[in-house]
């Protein structure tokens, strides 16, 4: 295992320079400090990236993809890393932020045998990262990292047994979308909206059936055809292949699948009022939340629209608060498009204010003690 430290915690997140040396990313990207575990018996080779401990231990999923190289596996967890910690900031959450990557092996011979290698190294941090699900990571995956560790959260039976997130996820989405449909189409139902929804596996179903409820029209793409399929069938979706999304006529965009989809190309053909979905790290560059309000498109920025999962797990054995707080980023988000407008700024500027006053103030988890 190797670690470097940095000890900056006040860089924020989103940004995505071409790196070629670990120390220059130690200087680009913004983190506390990143772990690296490699375990060639049960092909593990996995990161992890805490960018603050400063309202308290770092939470954040795992995620095990392909990706193309190291670098770009250490430079997605830094940024998901303080993402998280932008998230649980903003939703004065006890919890700082951290991130994990598993660099997918291209045959994967025994799942258990490298989730438990995993647990292992979430345990030697001892307590100072909690794991969690994320983008191809499961429940199961969950239990098995529990067998080495109790930092684990989203098991069935042990540690923090939370279970799946993301149909909390998918209801702070749906909230979310009706604040940005308030604000920018002056209407309070959903019913005959168009959403283009790109992705729809955990989240983005879950989202669909929401959105379907309230009488919207969906368009979904994802090359899972299974998932696209179930949708069809069950919902009457439509189905477009690929990029070709982008460019549908709609009202809502809902990135539920990937990161940084919105850059220079897919805003050139980007036809909605709104962008408002799950996924993480949705701008390519900070600087893309102005060029989506140049073409005056609403951005509900990402780590606040999505974090009804962690709410679920920071309030477990209260469903009541749960609800109570996912039905509260309705509020949390029309105030940040309300205070962009009136600053003439873009909604993430307003939101990393926000959560960097958080973050710079004392905090001793008291508010979230006292009120629940
Ligand atoms: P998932 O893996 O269950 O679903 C992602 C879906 O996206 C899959 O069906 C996949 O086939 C599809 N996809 C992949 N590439 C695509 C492409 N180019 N175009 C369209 N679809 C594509 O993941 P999830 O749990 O639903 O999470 C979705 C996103 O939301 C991720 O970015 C994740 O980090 C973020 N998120 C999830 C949660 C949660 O609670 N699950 C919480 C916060 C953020």
């Amino acid at each position: 295992m190797a670690s470097f430290i940095d000890s900056r915690e006040s860089k924020r997140p989103g940004t995505s320079r071409a790196s070629t040396d670990l120390f220059d990313m130690a200087e680009q990207y913004p983190f506390s400090d990143v772990h690296f575990w490699r375990d060639p018996e049960t092909q593990l080779q996995a990161i992890i990236a805490i960018h603050s401990t400063k309202l308290g231990p770092a939470i954040g999923g795992c995620r095990m993809i392909n990706y193309p190289s190291a670098h770009a596996a250490v430079k997605d967890a830094c940024c998901l890393a303080a993402g998280m910690s932008y998230k649980t900031a903003i939703n004065r959450l006890p919890f700082g932020g951290g991130k994990a990557v598993i660099l997918k092996p291209k045959n994967l011979t025994d799942r258990k045998a490298l989730f438990a290698s995993f647990g292992r190294f979430v345990e030697s941090l001892g307590g100072r990262y909690i794991t969690a699900m994320d983008s191809g990571t499961t429940i199961a995956d969950m239990d098995v990292i529990a067998s080495q560790t109790n930092h684990v959260m989203c098991t069935t039976t042990a540690g923090l047994a939370s279970g799946d997130p993301s149909p909390h996820t998918a209801k702070g989405v749906y909230y979310g979308i009706k604040a940005a449909v308030k604000f920018k189409l002056q209407q309070e139902s959903l019913a005959g909206l168009h959403v283009a929804i790109q992705g729809v596996g955990n989240v983005g179903y879950a989202l669909a059936k929401l959105l379907h409820n309230d009488g919207a029209k969906l368009t979904i793409a994802d090359p899972n055809q299974q998932a696209t399929q179930r949708l069809v069938d069950e919902l009457g979706a439509d189905i477009v292949t690929g990029d070709d999304l982008y460019a549908v006529h709609c009202d809502v965009f809902a990135p539920c699948a990937l990161g940084q989809v919105i850059n220079a190309h897919t805003i050139a053909q980007l036809n909605t009022a709104i962008i408002a979905g799950s996924a993480n790290n949705q701008l390519q560059h900070p600087n893309m939340a102005d060029a989506l309000a140049a073409k005056d498109i609403l951005y509900a920025p990402d780590y606040v629209i999505n974090s009804g999962g962690v709410l679920q797990i920071a309030y477990l054995n209260k469903p009541d608060v749960v609800q109570h707080k996912l039905a509260a980023l309705y509020d949390t988000l029309l105030a940040i498009f309300i205070q962009a407008e009136q600053q003439n700024s873009s909604t993430v500027d307003v939101a990393n204010s926000l959560a960097e006053k958080i973050l710079t103030e004392p905090f001793s988890g008291a508010d979230y003690e006292e009120k629940y």
